[in-house]
């Protein structure tokens, strides 16, 4: 038993349930904390001073004075929930929790998921009970996003929506002051409507939740389809839909990378970088909206991060297509038993390993009685046993996926590898990459 509220119709009528309450604390051996009770008497809706009560040992519990308030079950009270004040205070509260969050060491995911339930939470234990405004509540969401861009956690021009997206959709999966409270009255509503209780019919009767309930039913959805719909925010997620996989996300899922790197990426993919491409064609800037680096072509996110030519041998075949494909290696070495480094980016991949069961290739020019375009495969790993054979090929692109996957002709290309080079009867496992 936590917090006991008592009702009579007079003093008369109240003295006697104390003093039964009384008794029964006696019996259960539970003291009363006698310096949170207080006394509220009401004639005719005004508060109205009283002696208090008296119980048996000689202990009084005082008035309450016009003006004072209680706490009950955490809310703040006095002949009615004292709303305003319970506002600033659960105002104050979630936002000084969320500078702290945002303060601490903790990664991109975690952070969200702080927030989520260690700030939101404040707020949502108010749903239904305090009557927030719409400009309030959006207030509190705008004042959150505000935070988050000084913590660099957020792109000042990042899609606002999709910070609200769960991230096994692509989105931050942060929760709005705005849905948590449309979403909890909705759920109180229902817990009550369902209830067969004749207080909490009563509450249904009166329709204290009546007026508040929204359809909070489509919430998350409509989220996702409005960031889909925008023309620049949207781009990127309507472009690569159809080349989605079920592991596209595990890194938002996941949420290990640092709330700073998660937010630039996610502000990459929504063209909310200023490029020169951006800065000319959204920004209306007169520059050029050429590449910075090559000079060729619009300087566009996925320019930048797929085809400039002053980036290809360094920064694409250096530190991204030889460091994936290490890992690869690396990885597989272990698998089969083959030495390595203990750390991935301490191996040094050889050209080629031989085992008594496996062949592992690496950048190795395959030889064929056909020309063949593409005869330097990033990776091939032969099991002479199983007569199976990966040959892995690593790209990254950011449009097109079915066309890019067709253009590949890894069928035949696999085929003629089949028929030409190594291994003649080999069986294929054919794997294609996700980007
Ligand atoms: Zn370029």
């Amino acid at each position: 038993m936590d917090d006991l509220k008592l009702y009579g119709k007079n003093e008369k009528q109240l003295d006697s349930l104390v003093q039964t309450v009384n008794e029964f604390s006696d019996d259960i051996k539970m003291e009363f904390g006698i310096s949170k009770c207080a006394v509220l008497i009401m004639k005719k809706g005004k508060i109205t001073q009283s002696e208090g009560v008296r119980l048996p040992n000689q202990e009084e519990i005082k008035s309450l004075d016009d003006g004072d308030s209680y706490k009950y079950l955490g809310v703040l009270e006095s002949d009615d929930i004292m709303s305003e004040e319970m506002k600033k205070n659960i105002k104050n509260e979630y936002l000084r929790r969320i500078k702290k969050i945002l303060k601490s060491k903790l990664n991109g995911g975690n952070i969200i998921t702080a927030i989520n339930s260690r700030a939101v939470a404040v707020v949502r234990y108010s749903a239904g009970i305090v009557k927030w405004t719409k400009e309030e509540m959006r207030k509190m969401d705008r004042k959150t996003r505000k935070l988050l861009t000084i913590n660099r956690c957020l792109h000042s021009q990042a899609d606002v929506d999709r910070l609200y997206v769960k991230r096994s959709k692509g989105g931050r999966g942060l929760i709005g002051v705005e849905d948590c409270i449309a979403i909890e009255v909705q759920s109180l509503s229902k817990y009550l409507e369902k209830s067969t209780e004749t207080m909490l019919i009563a509450v249904v009767k009166e329709q204290v939740l009546k007026e508040q309930r929204p359809n909070a039913d489509n919430i998350m959805k409509e989220k996702y389809e409005r960031y889909k719909a925008k023309e620049l925010h949207g781009k990127f997620i309507r472009d690569t839909e159809d080349g989605r996989h079920r592991l596209t996300w595990d890194w938002l899922k996941k949420g290990i990378i640092k709330k700073e790197t998660e937010g630039l990426i996610m502000a990459a993919q929504d063209q909310a970088l200023r490029t020169n491409a951006i800065k000319k064609y959204i920004d209306k800037a007169d520059i050029s909206p050429k590449c910075r680096l090559c000079g060729d072509r619009d300087e566009t996110i996925s320019h930048i991060i797929t085809e400039c030519s002053a980036l290809a041998q360094k920064q694409y075949k250096y530190w991204r297509h030889d460091k994936v494909a290490q890992i690869i290696h690396w990885a597989f070495c272990g698998r089969v038993g083959v030495k390595r480094a203990d750390k991935w980016y301490d191996h040094e991949p050889e050209g080629v390993i031989e085992t008594e069961r496996y062949k592992i290739l690496w950048d190795f020019k395959v030889q064929t009685d056909h020309q063949l375009e593409h005869n330097r495969p990033d990776l091939v790993f032969y099991d002479k046993q199983q007569q199976s054979l990966v040959i892995r090929a690593l790209g990254t692109i950011h449009r097109d996926v079915p066309e890019w996957l067709k253009k590949l002709e890894m069928y035949e290309l696999i085929g003629k590898f089949q028929q030409a080079c190594i291994l003649g009867t080999a069986r294929i496992l054919r794997k294609v990459l996700d980007t």
